[in-house]
């Protein structure tokens, strides 16, 4: 049988109806931009994250650079990121108008090493962007108490975590504001490109929404200059209608990852996820550490077994950071990132695809050895 990594039809054939009508309804009302749907969802979805201000933005990009200007730092501020993300976390940064300053992350978390972060402290280091990266929030009692200690403000960027939480406290709510991604792949995911701002700052809030809207305050006045990045209806329908089965999604996240869990450890030299203690871990994706990526992405692909990495370089190291000069450090995300490899994770995921996804794992080590050479 085979096991996809993500399966976006699966999911659809289970809520079809409720998705049909979501969208429908939408074109009824002709409610495209703006309106009650896009009102709704951002209500439902404060609601749901525990905070009192949700601002839907054109994707999760836009919110993380819509974020970083409503914080209103001075320009050409060293913004502390880590290594070991996806490159939107860092764009944003400089789409901002910042610097970016990349920072290890932690063997154990894949998230932001506090004190490594606290190493890269200069005169215009002005705020920390932590990543709840793979769906397992990061230190964030550590990281708001170095950020107090220095004068930084927090952006959490939440993209792959929906509904985490460190002792039942949701994140998004620690920093100054975070943002999340509904891009289609996601925990929680629309039918295109969307995303969202979060805080308990009303004044932050205020001021994401002008920068989103062409810094419009009234249908004529525009306070400042802004820009265009708004959730569309269909999205905000889309989203509504799915988020009241992201908890059972995640129930389903977490079944598989206890079964991957059990059932991998010991085997081959596979470095399991360590989920945090007292922490809600939503397994926006289940990384392994082996030696052995290439090797076995491909035994599992003859398989029909998909697999994915996340990610294969280190930001540092992309083309596009060339000028940051931070290339040839030796922090963990500097040498992890080869050995990185994603395993399917999903609510498409019964325990059969999980029991076969292991045995495969299994196979592969055990025709190899333990040097894993085929
Ligand atoms: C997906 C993602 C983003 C960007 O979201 P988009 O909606 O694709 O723009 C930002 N940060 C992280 C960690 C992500 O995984």
């Amino acid at each position: 049988m085979p096991v996809k990594f993500l399966d976006l039809q699966s999911q659809y054939r289970r809520i079809k109806p409720e998705i049909d009508h979501a969208i429908q309804a939408v074109i009824d009302d002709t409610a495209f931009a703006g309106g009650p749907y896009v009102e709704r969802f951002e209500r439902e979805f404060a609601e749901y994250q525990g905070i009192d201000h949700c601002v839907g933005v054109g994707n999760g990009t836009d919110a993380l650079e819509i974020a970083l200007e409503a914080l209103e730092l001075p320009p050409e501020s060293e913004i502390l990121v880590p290594a070991n993300s996806f490159i939107a976390t860092a764009e944003a940064v400089s789409r901002a108008g910042h610097r970016v300053v990349f920072c290890d992350v932690h063997p154990h978390s894949y998230c932001l090493d506090v004190a490594d972060a606290r190493r890269r402290l200069t005169p215009a280091t002005a705020a920390v962007i932590p990543v709840h990266l793979y769906g397992q929030p990061a230190d964030m009692p550590a990281i708001c108490q170095f950020a107090k200690d220095a004068g930084l403000r927090v952006l959490e960027d939440c993209a792959q975590a929906h509904g985490a939480q460190i002792g039942g406290q949701p994140v998004g709510t620690f920093g100054d504001a975070g943002t999340f991604s509904f891009y289609p792949g996601k925990n929680l995911g629309a039918y295109g490109d969307a995303g969202a701002i979060v805080t308990n700052d009303g004044n932050l809030a205020r001021r994401c929404r002008l920068i989103a809207n062409h810094g419009r305050s009234s249908k004529f006045d525009h306070e400042i200059e802004g820009r265009n990045s708004r959730l569309d209806g269909v999205q905000a329908a889309v989203l509504s209608a799915k988020l009241a089965f992201l908890d059972d999604w995640i129930a389903r996240r977490q079944q598989a990852a206890q079964l991957y869990m059990q059932e991998l450890a010991g085997v081959g030299d596979l470095v399991l996820p360590q989920p945090q203690g007292n922490v809600r871990h939503v397994w926006h994706l289940f990384v392994v550490r082996t030696g052995h990526v290439e090797q076995l992405a491909d035994f599992l692909a003859e398989r029909q077994i998909q697999t994915g990495r996340h990610y294969p370089l280190a930001l540092p190291k992309l083309g596009a950071y060339s000028h940051v000069g931070q290339q040839a450090e030796s922090g963990f995300a500097w040498k992890a990132d080869r050995e990185l490899l994603s395993l399917p994770m999903g609510e498409h995921l019964d325990e059969q695809m999980v029991l076969e996804v292991i045995a495969a794992l299994g196979e592969y080590f055990d025709q190899s050895g333990d040097g894993g050479v085929l």
